[in-house]
């Protein structure tokens, strides 16, 4: 096999192709030869851009402006004979540096590890069976099968393509969609045909707008057309979250604030007759301080891990932005098949002529009985049900399989069961196996039966509700096979199938199958209709001329969905956390209320509204009802577009779910646009912000359950490092301006910024949500990080960690001026011990006390790694001339517990005693909250 790039596959022949592939044009290609051809092939993939190599991130970490100064101060210190200083000063630049690297690089290793699960699958016929795998294992030779949403997974000679419709922008630059054909071009000259005019090939990155078709690849992986531009497709965006910004342009104020108050700092120490140098370290020291540096590094950790916690519960974050959005959803609105229901449909119910039958049997094994008012029926023997079962078989792109499959889960790794399986749309597969059940397997398979050849196909599109196929019947003749929701497919019936004669279709019979429908639909039923035409006359290849009109009407078919068991519970947690629950579905009206009951999603005085009556209303019409609307019935895509708009237009955040590829407009504009993993096309995953691996409603609210708990987290840990630096600032600044000594030396005040505070603040960047957090509305987009009292909080602590350590440090002074050494010490425990404490406290709403303390194992951990580590600051002879410390006293732990404790006790006890006074009043907001 020789697939040189330069071949001009568009002018071959199909059987060229296959030949040429040595593939097969209906079975594709083996597994085995398959996974040979892969192994010389190598992967269908583009070469990944370069990664930043793990060097550069630990040199990054270095390049901070504050570490810089920090370089110069230790330069000083050398120069000046201060060695111990310069060393000392450099290990802990050093210990912060990597504690920065190793954080960077695992949030880097988890947002690569999203990439990597966002990357693409590929339908494909191996040995005549239809498979997805991903598009990486692909060979030149597949069989490829491409549906409206796809990205082409690789360059492809079609040679089927029913109504193929594929946008070339990605290679070409023109976003118009190119129609497509399966039939060789005709190249009479020996110039090459420029891409956009070579319409029987599918090129890989592009995508499918409309259609079906099928194809073999002809190249994968950098030999593609687009390999050779190299162009890098799918990946996924990592840009910076508007919190993360923000926090940035925070961190320069902050800058010029800590240069002022140094420069006072300074002033003031000189002025009181302090020394020059010491004072010039001692207020870098503090300008090290008063700036968070390392907030960056933790912002980022924090949304990593919260990505990470967001995968294990199925919600793949594409676009890290979103991680803050989906805290602040206000509204969510949920496709039904799928994601509010199972998507495991089975026919029960089948009405023609009058009586309604029903069918036994359940999942898709294809045994079940046919039953008229108890009695079993012979399916096969009644005229209409068989043509009925024969358009349900033939007009249908699933495929029902008996496989092997390897259990593991079951005991005895490796032993094999058999299952039953669908692949492809679900609707479609429980027709499959309703057509199995009644006309046996082997027939549905097309062994054996009577029914014909598909020579074409007007696939399903949920604007029309339909779809229909072309059958040439064993007598030559060609027939028109169609399905449909039952009332779009009935105004296209002029006659109807009534015991076995063909009759034209009366507006009495009319109301009648309406009624039925109706019926059938008010027991949650998906209601599809069936119908047919003899085509007198056609010639294959007239599609464009097809119409689906004066149709033959058969009967319908009911089939029920169950909804998911999780999803009742997951609307309840939306309605206490204020966010309201909105269902958009193509189906029935009376089906999708039925099942809003059942799911506990319409309440009090919610509405259902129609497209139809949707398509009436204006734009600002509908911004006023949407307030109101909780299900959607009988809406296309582009419906969802103006719900979106009305919904954001009345201030709302809104979250939107979608799947098919006309769904990508209202997902780009949703504020979160959500796909589905399992049934959604490329085209809406890439178009999505978050991707759900289950398809499962109850996977949102666990996002937002964690976008809130991520947001909170940063809060807690915004709340302590700052409180810590303004405590830091405080002491020196008041012992200044006071004429103190040096309440802490430079070292210390290093040592208590850089080490004492920074696994505390990782720890609580992984705190487990505050019991309340989805009883509370939703925050606003716009609110300021410091907003709910966080300030005030900052502030405050911070104020009475500086007060307190500076009280601690004169008590101790007081008592014995000589040895300031040890009312250094004191002070620098005291702050430690300060900060130490107040952590628990910043893990809380409302007080220290709300919260068990042992919850967060990682917190305790950590400040019990701090209190070591300060020990041994404090009491290893080694290591108390760096920090010039000395030993601690029973009486000066006594001191400095209580000066520590004071500060998270007074704030514990204002927030316990305010929420008794207020709480009466805040559990009834969050009443109104819920109501
Ligand atoms: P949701 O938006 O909740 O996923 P849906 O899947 O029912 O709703 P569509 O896929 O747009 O929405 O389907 C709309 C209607 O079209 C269905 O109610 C059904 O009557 C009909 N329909 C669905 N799938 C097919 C199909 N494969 N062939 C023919 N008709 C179909």
């Amino acid at each position: 096999m020789e697939t040189r790039p330069s071949q001009k596959w568009y002018s071959l022949a199909a059987s060229e192709v296959t030949r040429a592939l040595k593939s097969d044009m209906n079975q594709g290609l083996s597994q085995d030869e398959a996974e040979r051809r892969l192994s010389k092939s190598g992967a269908n993939q583009l070469a990944a851009s370069k990664r930043k190599p793990l060097y550069a991130v630990l040199l990054d970490q270095f390049k901070d402006f504050m570490v810089l100064i920090l370089f110069v101060a230790t330069l000083i210190s050398y120069f000046l004979g201060e060695y111990l200083d310069a060393i000392t000063i450099i290990a802990i630049i050093f210990i912060n540096g990597v504690l920065g690297f190793i954080q960077e690089a695992r949030a880097e290793r988890s947002l690569q590890a999203l990439k990597d699960l966002a990357s693409p699958m590929a339908r494909v016929i191996r040995g005549g069976q239809l498979f997805m795998i991903p598009a990486s294992r692909l060979v030149p030779g597949d069989l490829v099968v491409l549906e409206a949403g796809d990205r082409v997974p690789a360059d492809l000679r079609l040679f089927a393509a029913n109504r193929l419709e594929i946008e070339e922008s990605a290679l070409t630059g023109e976003s118009v969609p190119v129609a497509k054909t399966a039939k060789p071009l005709d190249v009479s000259s020996a110039d090459a045909v420029p891409l956009g005019d070579q319409k029987n090939l599918a090129f890989m990155g592009t995508m499918v707008t409309g259609g079906t078709g099928q194809g073999l690849v002809v190249s994968t992986g950098m030999a593609t057309e687009i390999g050779k531009i190299a162009h890098l497709m799918n990946e996924a965006e990592i840009a910076q979250t508007p919190l993360q910004i923000r926090l940035e342009q925070m961190g320069k104020i902050l800058v010029v604030v800590a240069v002022l108050l140094t420069a006072v700092v300074i002033g003031a120490g000189v002025w009181h007759g302090h020394d020059l140098f010491t004072m010039f370290l001692a207020g870098v020291s503090l300008a090290v301080a008063a700036i968070p540096e390392g907030l960056p590094a933790i912002v980022t950790v924090a949304l990593a891990l919260g990505v990470q916690r967001m995968i294990k519960r199925n919600a793949i974050v594409r676009k890290l932005p979103s991680v803050e959005t989906l805290g602040c959803a206000s509204v969510i609105c949920s496709d039904k098949t799928g994601t509010l229901t199972q998507n495991k449909m089975t026919v029960t119910h089948i009405w023609h002529g009058d009586s309604m039958y029903e069918v036994g049997g359940s999942g898709y094994e294809p045994l079940g009985a046919f039953t008229l008012q108890g009695k079993q029926i012979a399916p096969d023997r009644d005229q209409v049900m068989a043509k009925l079962l024969h358009i349900a078989q033939s007009c249908n792109n699933a495929q029902l399989t008996y496989e092997e499959e390897k259990a593991r889960r079951l005991l005895g790794m490796g032993k094999t069961v058999k299952r039953w399986q669908v692949i492809g749309d679900p609707t479609e597969g429980a027709l499959k196996v309703l057509a199995a059940k009644g006309l046996g397997f082997e027939a549905e398979r097309g062994k054996g039966s009577k029914q014909g050849v598909r020579v074409e196909e007007l696939p399903f599109d949920s604007e029309r509700k339909m779809m229909s196929v072309v059958e040439q019947m064993g007598d030559g003749s060609y027939q028109l096979l169609t399905k449909g929701a039952a009332e779009s497919l009935l105004s296209r019936c002029s006659h109807i199938m009534w015991n076995g004669q063909v009759q034209p279709l009366s507006a009495t019979m009319r109301h009648r199958i309406l009624d039925q429908t109706e019926k059938m639909a008010s027991q949650a039923l998906r209601v599809l209709g069936f119908a047919y035409k003899p085509l007198q006359g056609y010639r294959s290849g007239q599609s464009a001329e097809l119409k689906e009109s004066d149709l033959i009407f058969v009967g319908l078919a009911g089939m029920i969905d169950p909804p998911r068991e999780e999803v009742r519970e997951a609307i309840n947690l939306c309605h206490q956390a204020g966010i309201k629950t909105v269902m958009i579905t193509g189906d029935h009206r009376i089906t999708a209320e039925a099942i809003a009951r059942q799911i506990g999603l319409l309440r009090g005085y919610a509405e259902i509204m129609e497209g139809r009556e949707l398509d009436r209303l204006t734009d600002e019409e509908l911004a006023e009802r949407a307030e109101r609307v909780a299900v959607y019935a009988r809406v296309s895509p582009e419906h969802k577009l103006r719900i979106v708009k009305a919904l954001r237009s009345n201030g709302h955040v809104v979250a939107m779910t979608g799947d098919g590829v006309n769904d990508a407009p209202a997902i780009k504009t949703a504020d979160i646009g959500i796909a589905m993993g399992i049934t959604g096309t490329d085209v809406t995953k890439e178009a999505a912000d978050l991707v759900l691996r289950d398809d499962n409603f109850a996977t949102i609210v666990a996002a937002v359950e964690e976008g809130r708990n991520i947001y909170d987290n940063i809060r807690k840990f915004i709340r302590y490092l700052l409180a810590s630096n303004v405590g830091e600032i405080l002491v020196m600044f008041f012992a200044m301006i006071l004429g103190m000594p040096l309440p802490l030396v430079p070292i210390q005040i290093l040592w208590v910024n850089l080490v004492t505070d920074g696994l505390p603040a990782m720890a609580l960047g992984i705190d487990p949500p505050e019991a309340d957090t989805m009883y509370q509305k939703p925050r606003d987009k716009n609110e300021n990080i410091f907003a709910r009292g966080l300030g005030w909080k900052i502030i405050s602590r911070g104020f009475l960690i500086g007060t307190m350590t500076l009280l601690a440090f004169w008590l101790t002074w007081r008592e014995n001026p000589s040895d300031l050494v040890h009312a250094q010490t004191v002070a620098f425990v005291t702050l430690v011990m300060a900060q130490l404490i107040h952590v628990f406290d910043c893990r809380s709403q409302h007080s220290v006390f709300h919260r068990n303390i042992f919850e967060n194992k990682y917190l305790v951990w950590a400040v019990i790694s701090s209190i070591v580590l300060v020990l041994g600051v404090v009491y290893l002879e080694a290591l108390q001339p760096i920090f010039k410390t000395t030993d601690l006293y029973m009486r000066d732990w006594a001191l400095i517990l209580v000066a520590a404790g004071i500060p998270t006790f007074v704030a514990g006890m204002g927030g316990v005693l305010r929420r008794r006074h207020f709480g009466a009043a805040a559990r009834s907001t969050a009443r109104t909250v819920r109501s």
